[in-house]
């Protein structure tokens, strides 16, 4: 049995916000990764399933390699279909943000969410969630927004709601967050959960394919640069960084989602324990690092690149030249050293 772990006197209130509401949208963050997926899109199917209108709009569009999960292809994004989008905010009288904590996370999008006149409710596992949202429902301690979303629907007594379909996204969203199954999964009810999933029939081996196996050709022989060319050890703070120039990615044919998991690769050498990922996008330079024990990357990008995350994975983004990148690496190296984290 799994143990009940959000606030009755909330789920009291979400159940009736559900019950009141005639159209819901269901948002997660920009560029979504597994996770804001796999928790959209189950909650997406689950409420379908309890006969609600509900619409999925993401800020931008989730990469190819999550092109299977089912559902994918009815999302609206915020980026190409804007005035659908900003119609079906302005008219929900409910909407999700999932596996984010901040408006900003959203671009452009986020002005539109947090002025909505619907009721609003975040399901997430970021630390320092802001204060945006009627009910915030978030605990950073678990493994990843679909857990959460799954524990919800149980919680509300809705669990009779979910389909194979949700199970599916629900899984998905758990194996991305946690590397199938390693970091983040510590605690056994994960398993409880998992084992309930399987029983929606779902090919475990499938999904982990589609979502973590599957790159082109050009990305895998990318990656192979990057790490055999481009990455560079800092031994005496256990650091390993990597940096990609616009110029390369686009000598490799560069796709959203290629370099996916890249960051953590360094990690395997024994000597490395944080990783730091440098990506000249086309509108910034995108930061991603990893770290093994105590040693929070979460600290860093957020007091170095006003990012954030998790403890062990975390992001930001930086508008600015690789130059000035450069720089910040350097004083980041002297603050470990002097803080020793
Ligand atoms: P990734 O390195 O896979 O892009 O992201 C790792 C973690 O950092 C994810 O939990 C993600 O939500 C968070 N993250 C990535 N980019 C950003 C960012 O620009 N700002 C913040 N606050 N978090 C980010
Ligand atoms: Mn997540």
């Amino acid at each position: 049995m799994i143990k009940e772990i959000i606030d009755k006197e909330i789920i009291a209130r979400l159940k009736q916000m559900l019950e009141d509401a005639n159209r819901i949208v269901v948002t997660c963050h920009r560029s979504p990764d597994g996770d804001a997926m796999g928790s959209s899109l189950a909650l997406k199917h689950i409420l379908i399933n309890a006969d609600k209108h509900v619409d999925i709009i993401t800020p931008d569009m989730p990469p190819k390699s999550l092109t299977f999960m089912p559902g994918v292809n009815r999302i609206f994004h915020f980026s190409t279909n804007e005035q659908i989008s900003r119609d079906l905010i302005s008219r929900a009288d409910l909407i999700f943000c999932l596996d984010f904590n901040t408006p900003s996370r959203l671009d452009r999008m986020g002005e539109y969410i947090a002025s909505a006149r619907a009721h609003k409710v975040m399901i997430d596992h970021h630390i320092n969630p802001s204060d945006f949202c009627d009910i915030t429902i978030s605990f950073p301690e678990l493994s990843s927004t679909s857990e959460l979303v799954y524990r919800t629907v149980c919680e509300l007594g809705w669990h009779h709601y979910i389909t194979r379909e949700a199970a599916q996204c629900f899984y998905v969203g758990m194996m991305t967050d946690t590397g199938n199954f390693t970091f983040s999964s510590e605690y056994p009810e994960i398993y409880l959960i998992v084992a309930d999933l399987l029983t929606y029939n779902i090919n475990k081996v499938h999904l982990y394919d589609c979502a973590m196996n599957t790159f082109s050709e050009a990305a895998v022989r990318l990656q192979g640069y990057a790490l055999s060319q481009k990455m560079e050890l800092f031994p005496d703070v256990q650091v390993a960084r990597i940096v990609l120039t616009a110029d390369e990615l686009t000598q490799f044919g560069y796709k959203k989602g290629d370099t996916e998991g890249l960051v953590n690769k360094p990690l395997a050498i024994p000597q490395v324990t944080m990783s730091f990922f440098f990506r000249q996008d086309a509108d910034c330079i995108k930061v991603s690092t990893r770290s093994q024990g105590d040693r929070s990357v979460e600290e860093i990008c957020h007091r170095f690149f006003n990012g954030g995350g998790h403890k062990n994975a975390s992001g930001g983004e930086f508008y600015g030249s690789l130059e000035q990148v450069d720089e910040i690496f350097n004083t980041i190296l002297d603050y470990l050293k002097q803080e020793k984290i």
